[in-house]
């Protein structure tokens, strides 16, 4: 099937579960509670995502908070700190490494073999690199952001294994801090090619916006099958790069934007992909939105979704009569 559709991530949360993660916060609620709730709403989305016609799934990330503070939480070595501020207005409680860090369960696999049991089509198993982890936390025990960052490597790959021995087909290893750090592209790329070794799995990286024209062509080095771009948030300015420089992986195209309440309609999405499909070949196009959606509201998404797959079938109906 041409121009698979997909998504890059997370989706809002229903307002039970938010409550339930501030009532959890004060100790009014039980973690098992929690659980039930978080697994309720991560059902509500693949059952959605099933219903439009989604081509490959994903579970929507309801039992995280921050992608980061979710790993570091999750791995031994790291404290977590108060609020800090990042980017703009993005606020997370910032990991801190102070010992070797340790895996010492895996920490997405039983969420993925869960998501995987809802659904016949492939759900993405989700991680966070390693290069975005180091460069979102203090760093109190490493001698350097290479060593740091190079331990990381080793444990998201023991996770990617496991993730990929219980069935995975795809693996998403999220560097949002690479396009924001063109000077230590290198390390990243480095650090890749240590998570992805010997995967059979398909792997892609999302990076979020940034500064491309810096990061292009070099980051068709990092080692995935598949880039996923923020593509709508330069109204396709990265077209003119590869215009100069092939891409030469599969590419996530994204063609909703995620900054925008207002709903695309399936012209607009049908007029991107022509126009990424005049310098792309079609057979390595997956569509989905630019970043993940859980600024958005659930209707906003919804809406969005919807329409990105309607307008998906709707070309490949008429691609398909103009090969014939
Ligand atoms: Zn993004």
């Amino acid at each position: 099937m041409i121009l698979p559709t997909t998504s890059v991530g997370s989706f809002p949360k229903p307002e039970y579960l938010t409550e339930a993660r501030s009532r959890f916060s004060k100790g009014e609620m039980s973690k098992e509670e929690l659980h039930g709730l978080e697994r309720k709403a991560t059902e509500e989305w693949i059952r959605f995502q099933d219903e439009i016609g989604m081509d490959v799934l994903v579970d929507g990330e309801m039992y995280r908070g921050d992608m980061v503070t979710y790993f570091a939480e999750n791995l031994h070595g790291f404290q977590i700190s108060g609020l800090v501020r990042s980017y703009g207005n993005r606020y997370y409680r910032k990991p801190v490494a102070v010992a070797e860090i340790q895996r010492v369960n895996p920490v997405t696999v039983e969420w993925f073999k869960y998501v995987q049991s809802l659904t016949r089509k492939p759900v993405k198993g989700m991680l966070t690199g390693p290069y975005t982890i180091m460069d979102w936390s203090f760093n109190e025990y490493y001698s350097s952001r290479r060593d740091f960052c190079l331990r990381l490597a080793e444990l998201i790959h023991q996770e990617a294994i496991d993730l990929q021995n219980a069935g995975a087909q795809y693996i998403q290893i999220d560097e949002p801090a690479i396009s924001v750090r063109p000077d230590e592209l290198d390390l990243a790329i480095e650090a890749m090619e240590i998570v992805t070794k010997d995967l059979t799995a398909k792997t892609i990286t999302h990076i979020c916006y940034g500064n491309f024209p810096q990061i292009y062509p070099k980051m068709l080095e990092l080692s995935v099958n598949q880039i996923d771009l923020e593509m709508c948030n330069s109204s396709y300015e990265l077209m003119s790069l590869f215009r100069r420089h092939p891409f030469t992986k599969e590419i996530g195209l994204g063609v909703i934007d995620v900054h925008n309440h207002k709903i695309e309609t399936k012209e607009d999405v049908r007029l991107r992909i022509k126009k990424a499909l005049t310098v792309l070949p079609l057979e390595k196009v997956y569509i989905s939105p630019d970043c993940g959606l859980k600024t958005r509201t659930i209707e906003e998404s919804h809406g969005k979704l919807r329409v990105m797959v309607d307008a998906v079938k709707e070309l490949r109906e008429e691609l398909a009569l103009i090969s014939h």
